[in-house]
C-alpha cells in the first residue's frame, strides 16, 4: 500500500456544496489546494447518495425577501446546471461539479479519501491529516496551512481537539425564544429519501416483515401522503418529513437510525399502496437513499455563534463574509415519532448576513469550517444549512483561508485586521455581500466616465395576466430617481364610486416595509366600471433619491390591482396578509409577490443610469444599481462606454449582467425555471471594442453567453475609451448590466 506526504496551502476536506465551493474560492486566489473527499460522487447531500436540491435565501421561489438569490461560485454552478442538465440529474451534478474542480489548476482532487486521522504540531494547530484512498489502497499525509473542514460532521474539529458542540442550546444562553428551556443534546433529525416510478398500470408492494405496520395515516399527523405532497408534475418522491434520530446521535447511532427510516418507509410505502386511497396504486419505489441525510450533528466553535435573533433581524455584520435567507426552519428531534407537526418555518422579511468569525475555530489556529458544521446555534442552524448557503459561507472560508496563507496569519489575524480585503476579494469573485460596495482600488471602471446608447425609464409593460384583490391592503414598491413625486397611477380593475386609500413611506432598501410613518396620504375614487387608471396626488417634494412604497388600502370596494409578471430588479409587490405562521409574531406581516402591480409616477423616474454599474454594489438594494437601456433594435445594438481621461493598460473585464436573483432555479422542474437554459436577462450576444487611433476594434466577440457573471482576460491592451455593444439577450428586450470592473 502507497503511503504519500502531500503539500499543499490549504486542505479542503468534505466534497459536499461547501466544500466545492471552498476549494474553488481558495485556488482562484492562487494557492495550491487539496480537496479531500471520501466518497465517489461530488456534492454531499446534492449528489446522487441523497438527491436533495440546492435551496438558498430565495427560498425556491417563495421568499419574503426578493432578489436574494446567492451569486459567486454557487450561483456558477446552480446556472451551469440549469443550462446543461435539462433532466436535472443529481449524478449530472456531481460531473458538473467534479468539471468545476479540474477547471481550476490549482486544486488537486481526491475522490474516495476518508480522512481518518489528525495530527497536532501544537494543542492549537493541525500538522498533518491522513487518509486511505479506498479505491487505490495508497495512504495520503496532507500537510497544509490551513485546514477547511466542510465534513457536514466537524470530524476535523473533533480529531483536532477544536470545541464544538452537540445538541440544542438553552433558551437564556442566547436569549433564542424558539429553543428549548433546557439545553439537551437532541439534534435536527436525519431523513431517508426515495423516488417513485409510475408503472402505467396497477402494481403490488409487499412489505417485507421488518417494516412498520401504519393502520392509517391518522398514525402520522401533520404528514400528508396523499398524491399530490409526492407528485410534482414528472417527478415522483419525498417526504422531507420522513425522518428520525434527533434524539439519539446522528454520528453513532447513523446506522441504527437508517435501519429505523427504512422500517418507516417501508411501512408508509404499505399503507400509500395497501391501506386506502392514496393515488399510489400504479407507483413503486425505484430508489432508496443509502444513506440518510444528516441535518446536523456536530456544529464546531468559531468566535461567534449565529443565532436565532441575528437571523430574524436581518443583521448586518462589519465582518459579514456572506448571507442567508432560508426560514428558520426547525424539526422535532423525534423526526417522523413526534406527535407535533413535522417542521416550525418563521419566514425572515431580510436577509442577514455571517460573519467570518463563525467560520474559524475557537481554539484551532489554522483551522476553519464552512457549511452545516459552522458556529451557528442549533436555531441559527435553522436557517443557514440550505445548501446555497453552504455554498457561500464555504467560498467565503476559501477566500479568507488563502489570505490567511500569503499573509501567514491566522484567520483570526485576517479577520482582525483584513476584512475588507476579504469582503472586496469575495466581491471581484462575484459575491454579492449586502451592505458593502466594490471599494478595489485596481478597479479602472472605478476611475472612468460612464456613457451610453440610452437609458430606459421606469416603465413596467402592461399585460394584465393576474389580478389580486384589495381583500387586504395591497403595496408597491419603486425607485424615485427625482426630488418629488406628484402622481402615483395604478390600473386597477373597480367599480364605480369604489374609494381606495394610499399612503406613501420610504424604504432604506428593497426589503425594508417597516415603516408605519406615511410621508404623505391621497384618495381616490373610481370613475367607472372595470379595468381603469386612478391617480393618487401625493405632490410629494424634496424627497431623497432611493426606494419608496405605497400601501394602498380599499377594503369594501370588490376591486383588484392587475399585476405583470415583468420582473424588474428594484420593483417589489406584496399583499398584507401575513404568511401562515405557527408563531405569528416573529413572522412578517405581509407577503410579497414574483412580479409588479402595474403602475406609472409622475415625473417619470429614471432610476436606471449608465454609471450604476460603476456604483459599487452589483445588486438591488438601497438603490436599483443597474443600467437598462432602451429595448434593443436589430439594427442598432445597444452600448455601454467607459472612458478615461488618460489611457489605461487593460487585460481583464467583469460583466456582472442581471441574473434575475427573483428566479425560482429550482428542483423539481415544474416547480422552477428548468428547462428554459438560462434566465432570460442575461445578456446573450456582445462585443467588447476598444477605441485605438480614433477607430473602434472589436476585440472580443460573444455569441452564446448565458453566465450572469462574465470574466473575459486577454493580453493588456492601451486604450483611453471601451465599450461593450449588445446585440441580444437571452429572452428580454432590453440590455441590463449591473457592474463592470476593469483591471
Ligand atoms: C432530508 C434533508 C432535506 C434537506 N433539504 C434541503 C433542501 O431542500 N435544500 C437544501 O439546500 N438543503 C437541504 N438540506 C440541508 C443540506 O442538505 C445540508 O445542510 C447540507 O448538505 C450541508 O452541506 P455540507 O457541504 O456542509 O455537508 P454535506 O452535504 O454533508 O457534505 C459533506 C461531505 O463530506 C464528506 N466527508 C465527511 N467526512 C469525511 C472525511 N472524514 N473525509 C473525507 N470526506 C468526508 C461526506 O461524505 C459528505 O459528502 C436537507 C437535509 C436533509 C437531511
Amino acid at each position: 500500500m502507497g503511503r504519500s506526504e502531500q503539500i499543499y496551502d490549504v486542505v479542503v476536506v468534505g466534497g459536499g456544496i461547501a466544500g466545492v465551493c471552498a476549494a474553488m474560492s481558495s485556488a482562484r486566489c492562487g494557492v495550491k489546494v487539496a480537496l479531500v473527499h471520501d466518497r465517489p460522487l461530488l456534492g454531499g447531500n446534492a449528489s446522487g447518495e441523497l438527491k436533495i436540491h440546492i435551496a438558498g435565501a430565495d427560498c425556491s421561489g417563495n421568499a419574503i425577501a426578493r432578489f436574494v438569490r446567492e451569486s459567486g461560485i454557487i450561483d456558477e454552478i446552480r446556472i451551469e446546471n440549469l443550462h446543461r442538465n435539462p433532466a436535472n440529474s443529481q449524478d449530472i451534478l456531481s460531473v458538473i461539479l467534479r468539471e468545476f474542480i479540474w477547471a481550476e489548476p490549482n486544486i488537486t482532487l481526491f475522490m474516495n479519501t476518508h480522512v481518518r486521522d489528525v495530527r497536532m504540531s501544537a494543542s492549537d494547530k493541525i500538522e498533518s491529516i491522513e487518509a486511505d484512498q479506498l479505491t487505490t489502497e495508497k495512504t495520503f499525509v496532507f500537510k497544509a496551512k490551513i485546514f477547511i473542514d466542510c465534513t457536514g460532521d466537524g470530524f476535523i474539529s473533533d480529531r483536532a481537539g477544536a470545541k464544538f458542540r452537540i445538541g440544542r442550546e438553552a433558551k437564556d444562553e442566547f436569549n433564542e425564544s424558539l429553543a428549548p428551556k433546557q439545553a439537551d443534546s437532541k439534534t435536527l433529525p436525519s431523513c431517508v429519501e426515495f423516488y417513485l416510478q409510475d408503472m402505467g398500470k396497477p402494481t403490488p408492494f409487499h412489505p417485507p416483515s421488518w417494516a412498520y405496520k401504519y393502520k392509517s395515516d391518522k398514525e402520522l399527523p401533520f404528514r400528508d401522503i396523499s398524491r399530490q405532497s409526492w407528485q410534482f408534475g414528472d417527478f415522483c418522491g419525498g417526504f422531507w418529513w420522513l425522518s428520525a434520530g434527533g434524539d439519539k446521535s446522528t454520528i453513532d447511532d447513523n446506522e441504527e437510525i437508517y435501519e429505523e427510516l427504512l422500517r418507516v418507509l417501508m411501512g408508509i410505502f404499505d399503507l400509500m399502496k395497501n391501506g386506502g386511497d392514496y393515488g399510489a396504486d400504479n407507483f413503486a419505489i425505484d430508489w432508496i437513499s443509502p444513506i440518510p441525510g444528516k441535518r446536523e450533528s456536530r456544529r464546531c466553535q468559531g468566535d461567534y455563534w449565529l443565532t436565532q435573533n441575528d437571523v430574524l433581524e436581518g443583521k448586518i455584520f462589519p465582518d459579514a463574509v456572506a448571507y442567508g435567507g432560508w426560514p428558520i426552519d426547525i424539526h422535532p428531534p423525534e423526526g417522523v415519532f413526534s406527535k407535533e407537526p413535522p417542521n416550525l418555518a418563521i419566514p425572515l422579511a431580510r436577509p442577514y448576513t455571517i460573519p467570518l468569525r463563525c467560520l474559524y475555530s475557537v481554539n484551532i489556529d489554522n483551522l476553519m469550517f464552512a457549511g452545516r458544521n459552522a458556529s451557528y446555534t442549533h436555531i441559527g442552524l435553522g436557517s443557514s444549512r440550505v445548501m446555497a448557503t453552504c455554498g457561500f459561507v464555504g467560498q467565503a472560508a476559501g477566500v479568507a483561508g488563502a489570505l490567511a496563507v500569503f499573509k501567514n496569519k491566522t484567520p483570526r489575524e485576517i479577520r482582525e485586521s483584513h476584512i475588507a480585503e476579504v469582503q472586496q476579494t469575495l466581491m471581484r469573485q462575484g459575491v454579492y455581500i449586502p451592505y458593502c460596495k466594490n471599494d478595489d482600488k485596481s478597479d479602472l471602471a472605478q476611475i472612468a466616465k460612464v456613457s451610453a446608447s440610452s437609458e430606459s425609464p421606469l416603465n413596467i409593460r402592461e399585460n394584465e395576466k393576474e389580478k389580486i384583490k384589495f381583500e387586504y391592503p395591497l403595496f408597491q414598491l419603486f425607485p424615485v430617481s427625482d426630488g418629488k413625486l406628484k402622481n402615483v397611477e395604478i390600473f386597477i380593475d373597480a367599480k364605480r364610486n369604489s374609494k381606495f386609500k394610499a399612503s406613501l413611506r420610504y424604504a432604506k432598501d428593497i426589503w425594508d416595509f417597516s415603516s408605519v410613518d406615511n410621508i404623505t396620504v391621497a384618495d381616490a375614487i373610481a370613475q367607472e366600471d372595470g379595468k381603469q387608471w386612478l391617480t393618487f396626488g401625493f405632490d410629494a417634494k424634496n424627497l431623497s433619491r432611493g426606494f419608496y412604497w405605497i400601501n394602498v388600502e380599499s377594503p369594501d370596494s370588490d376591486a383588484s390591482w392587475f399585476i405583470s409578471d415583468e420582473v424588474i430588479p428594484g420593483l417589489v409587490c406584496g399583499i398584507g396578509k401575513p404568511p401562515e405562521s405557527r408563531i405569528p409574531e416573529l413572522a412578517p406581516k405581509y407577503k410579497t409577490m414574483r412580479g409588479t402591480f402595474i403602475f406609472r409616477l409622475s415625473p417619470t423616474s429614471y432610476p436606471f443610469p449608465p454609471d450604476n454599474v460603476i456604483n459599487g454594489v452589483a445588486r438591488c438594494e438601497q438603490w436599483t444599481n443597474f443600467w437598462r437601456s432602451k429595448p434593443i433594435e436589430k439594427s442598432s445594438p445597444e452600448w455601454l462606454q467607459l472612458s478615461w481621461s488618460t489611457p489605461q493598460r487593460i487585460g481583464e473585464i467583469h460583466f456582472a449582467f442581471d441574473g434575475q436573483f427573483d428566479s425560482n432555479i429550482i428542483w423539481p422542474a415544474p416547480l422552477g425555471v428548468f428547462g428554459c437554459e438560462t434566465l432570460p436577462t442575461i445578456v446573450k450576444q456582445y462585443e467588447i471594442q476598444i477605441k485605438q487611433e480614433g477607430q473602434w476594434k472589436t476585440i472580443i466577440c460573444e455569441t452564446d453567453n448565458y453566465k450572469p457573471m462574465h470574466i473575459h482576460k486577454f493580453e493588456t491592451i492601451e486604450t483611453d475609451n471601451m465599450r461593450i455593444l449588445i446585440h441580444k439577450t437571452n429572452g428580454v428586450k432590453e440590455a441590463r448590466i449591473f457592474e463592470i470592473r476593469v483591471y
